[in-house]
Parts: C-alpha cells; structure tokens; sequence
C-alpha cells in the first residue's frame, strides 16, 4: 500500500511539475473592447468583469471564465504593455516568444497590436523597448532585424518584399514563392521571406508601416479581407557577449490572427466561405498544438497549419507564449465571445471554465 501511495504521490508531483511549468510559458489574458459609436443598445452588457474572472450571462445561465490577467473596457494601451512587457524582456533573454492577438473581427485585435496613431499598441511599443534595451546594455551588443508576412488560405505573402509585377499575387497572393523549411535541429525558416537590418528605431517603424500599407492595399475591401489573414511580425534578436565570442539568438513574433467567428453560423458564401473555413482551420490547428504542448506528451500536430509551422520553434519547449483573447461588451455578440473565451481558456494550464446555473 505503501509502494501505491509513493507512486501516486511521485504521479502527483510530475503533473504539478509540467502544470507549473506550462503555465509559466502559456499565459492567456483578455481584453474586452469598449462600446463604438456604432454599437446600439449601449446600456445592455452580458459581460461583468472581475480582477482576473469574466462573467457572461446566457440564456440558460452564466459561464466564468478565469484569465491570468483581465483588461476592462476601460484599459489603456499603457496597461496592456505594462503587462506585455515582461515576456519581451525573455526575448531579449534568448527565449521565442509569440505573442498572438485572438478574437472575433471587430474586436480589436489590430487595434491592441498596431494601435492608433496617438496610442501605439504593442508591436511598436516593442520596437522602442528592444532599442532603449540595446542602448543601456553594456555587457553585450544588441542586433535586430525584421520580417512580415501574411497567411491567406493557405498562401504566404511577404510584407515587406518590393511591389510584385503580377497583378494576381497581389489579390490572391497565389504567386507566393515562400516555403517553409525545418532544420535538423527544429528551428524554423521561411525560405525566401525578405529579412531587413533595422540599425534604429527609425527604420524599424518605417519598415514597419510599410508591412502594415502592403497588407491593408492588398486588398479590395480592407476591413472584409484582411481581417481574413493573418498577419505575422518577427524580430530576430542576435546577442553578441563582450565577454567571449559567444552570440545568442531568439525570435519575437507578434501575431495579428484572423478573425475567429464562425462563418458557417453567419450564412457566408462562396470566396468569403472558403476564407472563413482556412481561418477557422488554422485556428483550430493552432488550439490542437496549444493543448498538445500542454498535455507536455505525445504528438504536436504542428504540420496541420501553415501558421503552425510556421510558428512551431516559438510554441514549444523553452518559448514563451501569451494570447490575447478579445472580446466585444455587446449583447449581439455573446455567441462569438462565449467561443473566444472557451477557446482561449483552454490554452491556460489550469481549468479556468465554470459553469453556473440558474438561481
Ligand atoms: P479587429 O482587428 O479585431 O478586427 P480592430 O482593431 O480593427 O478589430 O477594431 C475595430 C474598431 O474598434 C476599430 O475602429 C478600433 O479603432 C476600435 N477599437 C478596438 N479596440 C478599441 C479600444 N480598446 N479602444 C478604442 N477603440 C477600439
């Protein structure tokens, strides 16, 4: 009995051990965003939000929904990046890193990563952070350079790469000519995505902005289309010590995901159908890899995704991963973000879904 109870106990410990240590790499936080001029019947909110636990009440009762970090309608872009800004630091440590957007369109996921004019959201936060690092650093020297690339139906299209003479390519992106490679290894490339020296901070919004034009003038309907793809940032960080010869480096992807609503719900048809259905497949691709890397055994099925395998050395063991599920306050709504809560909660280590039932 005794024998029993030691192995138990030893059982035990290994699974607090792997839920200890994936919760330190997997961290899931959740932003609702505010109510918009647009949005009518301002007064009526499903959602109640505590310190790190969302509520949202439903027909049949309410669901609880726990994050590591909860940002109310209120928040600022400050507060989202006080809150980012660790997991950066383990960029500039030597982890991958990856920080992905998720949410229903309209919800503001591209506000959180790009931001607005007078309030930078995360990517170029980062970017001022990565130098303002590299110049106080006096240990090692510091160098980064840039890539952006989009994924659409299962195409990937350089961002920062110089116009294409084909029309095509630039609608449907059909023309691309990136593949991805995995060395022996593991680690992950993009075989022809441009990569660009960024010396300064200068150069590094400026190359930038220029990823963000070139997807948003790829497309015809802008809001329809790019909310359709999605849209990859990657600063490689190389560190060279003073010390030795010694260099170290790591990835930092920022991720604009595409919107996560269930089109078949919405009665989409034909090119908007097909676009809905690689997102979603893509998405969920991305869900089986998150909960495979949880259950820290077995199979990781990154191969089911270009956006899987691409991302596949900034997932796994010794990265760092923080989703940003979003979420809109509206009554509308509350199918899509009960979906986006589940499906974000289930990235956390820990069960962080309750049900409660009806008084
Ligand atoms: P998504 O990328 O998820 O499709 P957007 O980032 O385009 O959504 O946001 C949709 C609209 O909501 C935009 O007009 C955006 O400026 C606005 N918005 C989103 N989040 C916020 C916020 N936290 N504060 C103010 N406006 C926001």
């Amino acid at each position: 009995l005794r024998q029993k109870q030691k192995l138990l106990d030893e059982k035990r410990r290994e699974a607090l051990n792997n839920i200890i240590d994936i919760k330190g790499s997997i961290r899931v936080f959740c932003r609702v965003r505010p109510f918009l001029p647009r949005n009518r019947r301002k007064n009526i909110n499903p959602i109640s939000t505590g310190l790190d636990k969302m509520v949202v009440k439903l027909s049949g009762g309410a669901k609880e929904f726990e994050f590591d970090k909860l940002f109310q309608q209120e928040s600022s872009q400050e507060d989202i990046f006080a809150e980012v800004e660790p997991i950066l630091t383990s960029a500039l440590d030597g982890h991958n890193v990856c920080v992905l957007a998720y949410g229903q369109t309209g919800t503001g996921k591209t506000y959180t990563m790009d931001g607005v004019n007078d309030k930078p959201g995360i990517v170029p936060r980062a970017l001022e952070k990565l130098f303002s690092h590299a110049s106080r650093d006096k240990s090692s020297s510091l160098t980064f350079s840039m890539s952006m690339l989009e994924v659409y139906m299962g195409n990937l299209r350089d961002l920062l790469a110089p116009k294409p003479i084909c029309r095509a390519y630039e609608t449907s992106a059909r023309c691309s000519n990136l593949s991805i490679q995995t060395d022996l290894k593991g680690l992950v490339e993009v075989e022809g995505l441009m990569e660009v020296q960024i010396p300064d901070l200068g150069k590094a919004k400026w190359w930038y902005n220029k990823g963000r034009r070139s997807r948003s003038t790829s497309w015809t309907n802008v809001n329809e289309t790019s909310s359709r793809s999605h849209c990859l940032t990657r600063i490689s960080i190389v560190r060279k010590w003073d010390s030795d010869a010694k260099t170290e480096s790591s990835k930092l992807w920022m991720v604009d995901l595409g919107g996560s609503e269930r089109l078949l719900k919405t009665g989409a048809i034909g090119q908007t159908l097909d676009e809905g259905r690689a997102i979603n497949l893509s998405l969920s691709a991305l869900g089986d890899v998150i909960a495979a890397l949880r259950r820290k055994r077995g199979h990781v099925p990154y191969r089911n995704s270009k956006l899987t395998q691409i991302l596949k050395d900034s997932l796994g063991d010794g990265s760092k991963v923080l989703m940003l599920a979003h979420v809109s306050p509206c009554e509308e709504d509350v199918a899509e973000t009960v979906c986006s809560l589940s499906f974000a909660t289930r990235a956390r280590a820990v069960e962080s879904i309750r049900e409660i039932p009806e008084d």
